[in-house]
């Protein structure tokens, strides 16, 4: 899958951060810290700096960062850490890249690291970007049946929970379990690219009910119809009433029959499990669901003369015997002789989105804001900071996103720019493309995890832009979408083996920018090519395009514009690039 960052290159100085909604979110800032490894209470870890890249170590929080120029064993030592080089500290910071390796696995983070001990056992925090701890839960949680539209919806449910609610932890927002959402540390994998387009493209989008921010969870399979959480967690009630998560019927997660299920548990091993998590002392001999909630779940059991919440005692045998064996709360138990049977429907908590319903009514056409609707009736997605909905209108071959009505204003220079795009390229838009314009520099950074001096950047089918009023007021409207826009024509005719260079060349050349010099660049290709991946700097960024655009720009004078479209699609000979070297 093709992922193109193109930029151009403009001073747009990144401003403050605006003043927040004054209505109360729980979550305030544009960061979450997250607990790492959580369920490996880890002892000792080893803290290395990744070859050739800088680290840095901080042996309290006030402490200057000194360099981290060999690997460092950190052991906790009651509620404090002790280092092989001698030291003792209540806390260790680290940044830069920074390889860690624990209980046989190894990862290198790019974010900052915090390590602090509690009895004996080492708590790790890394603070992660909230678009970039989206797309990982989201990549980390979601299934082969998802797709574009099921995993929006998931990311603004990810987002969701972790913004508008609180989770227990004291040392950090969220914990990388199921306990919270899970989040895989590592490679994502071949669910990477697909889950950073859906949280790229929902962009600081979270669950609202009638101008509040509103609670939400998600679950593997309701069974056929889903849990209110009054059914399911002790307690919720205290939060109020949440009428989006009222119980509902799902006709999608059961098109092809709903998911059933059977465990058998030994009586020895439940007493074993019961005792283990103090919900029921030796001694019982009945196990029956004594009171069921309004979509059919057990919602308490009597276990001997102990009354026991379902979903605890769910978390108990999952805890202890695996999560493959009681599913669901949706369940009916008997006993014979020496076991007791559990059949049941569904799986997981059944409360709000339904991923396997969501799934479903992704591959019927559903849209993310139809699968919202579904789940979380009355409640929809909007912009975390404003509470504005974002609106859609309809230009020539694209749709824009934006939060301000008056942007719509705008529509004439867009559908010109988009005009000259494809006649000076000679390609055509086929089907449409979106336009996000963000509302604030603030907002397009956070949203984009893209830096404040980039005015736009395209990704595909999918273009995020400044706000358009910056862009205009600095008289580069029409030259940024003209760009942008090219590089929606331009990657639609790329093939894998297409260089960036070449992509951001073409880009260049028919944009009409900066190639107008004759004489070849210093800067060699490919460091042009790594640049473009991956710039520093402005100026790196700005050099890369220069150096693009000439070497595109000459292909296009000496071999034509046919010639250069198929060497776009399969690569360009080394023949072709001596000639114009
Ligand atoms: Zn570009
Ligand atoms: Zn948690
Ligand atoms: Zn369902």
């Amino acid at each position: 899958m093709k992922s193109c960052l193109a930029a151009i290159l403009l001073a747009i100085v990144p401003v403050a951060a605006p003043v927040r909604a004054a209505d109360p979110a729980p979550h305030r800032g544009t960061t979450l810290r997250v607990g790492l490894w959580t369920l490996w209470h880890d002892k000792e870890i080893t803290v290395s700096p990744t070859p050739g890249t800088k680290a840095s170590l901080r042996l309290c929080e006030a402490c200057p960062a000194v360099s981290l120029a060999k690997s460092e064993q950190i052991h906790a030592n009651g509620d404090r850490l002790k280092l092989t080089s001698g030291s003792q500290a209540q806390t260790v910071s680290l940044a830069g890249a920074i390889t860690l390796a624990a209980h046989g696995e190894s990862l290198t983070l790019h974010t900052p690291l915090r390590i602090s001990a509690r009895n004996g056992e080492l708590i790790l925090t890394v603070t992660l970007p909230v678009e970039m701890y989206v797309e990982r839960v989201v990549a980390s949680e979601s299934g082969p049946a998802d797709s574009a539209e099921s995993l929006k919806a998931l990311a603004i449910v990810v987002r969701s929970f972790a913004l508008h609610q609180q989770h227990g932890h004291a040392e950090y927002d969220l914990c990388d379990s199921t306990h919270c959402q899970l989040l895989h540390w590592g490679s994502l994998g071949s669910r990477r690219a697909a889950a950073h387009a859906a949280t790229l493209a929902t962009a600081g989008e979270t669950l609202w009910y009638h101008g509040q921010r509103a609670a939400a969870w998600f679950h593997q399979n309701c069974g056929g119809r889903t849990a209110s959480p009054d059914e399911v967690w002790a307690g919720a009630a205290n939060r109020g009433p949440m009428p989006w998560l009222a119980s509902r019927a799902d006709p999608y997660c059961t098109t092809g029959g709903a998911r059933e299920w059977s465990a058998s548990l030994s009586f020895a091993d439940l007493t074993a499990v019961l005792a283990g998590a103090g919900l029921a002392r030796p001694g019982w001999e009945t196990l029956t669901v004594s009171r069921r909630g309004g979509s059919g779940r057990a919602a308490m059991l009597l276990i001997g003369a102990s009354e026991v919440n379902a979903e605890e005692f769910r978390l108990a045998v999952g805890r202890a015997m695996g999560w493959g064996k009681i599913l669901s709360n949706w369940f009916e138990v008997t006993r014979q002789g020496d076991q007791f049977i559990f059949h049941g429907r569904g799986s997981g908590h059944g409360v709000g989105l339904c991923q396997a319903g969501a799934a479903e009514m992704a591959e019927k056409g559903r849209e993310a804001g139809q699968i919202l609707a579904q789940y979380f009736p009355g409640a929809g997605a909007v912009d975390e900071t404003t509470g504005l909905a974002w609106q859609t209108v309809r230009g020539q071959d694209f749709v824009l996103e934006t939060l301000t009505a008056k942007d719509a204003g705008f529509l004439p220079q867009m559908n010109q720019a988009l005009a000259e795009a494809e006649e000076r390229s000679g390609l055509r838009v086929e089907g449409t493309f979106t336009v996000r314009a963000f509302r604030s520099t603030e907002a397009f950074r956070e949203g984009t995890l893209v830096p404040g001096w980039v005015a736009a950047f395209t990704e595909e089918n999918w273009v995020g832009t400044q706000p358009l009023a910056t862009l205009r007021a600095r008289k580069l409207l029409g030259p940024v979408l003209r760009h942008e826009f090219l590089h929606v024509l331009v990657e639609r005719q790329a093939g894998a083996n297409a260089p960036l260079w070449l992509r951001e060349g073409l880009v260049e050349s028919w944009a009409g920018g900066t190639t107008s010099r004759r004489a070849p660049p210093g800067l060699k290709l490919e460091q042009a090519e790594a640049w473009l991946a991956d710039a520093a700097s402005e100026a790196e960024s700005e050099a890369a395009h220069e150096v693009a655009g000439w070497y595109a720009g000459r292909l296009l004078e000496r071999f034509g514009r046919a010639q250069v479209l198929v060497w776009l699609r399969d690569g360009v000979p080394a023949t072709a690039l001596a000639t114009i070297r």
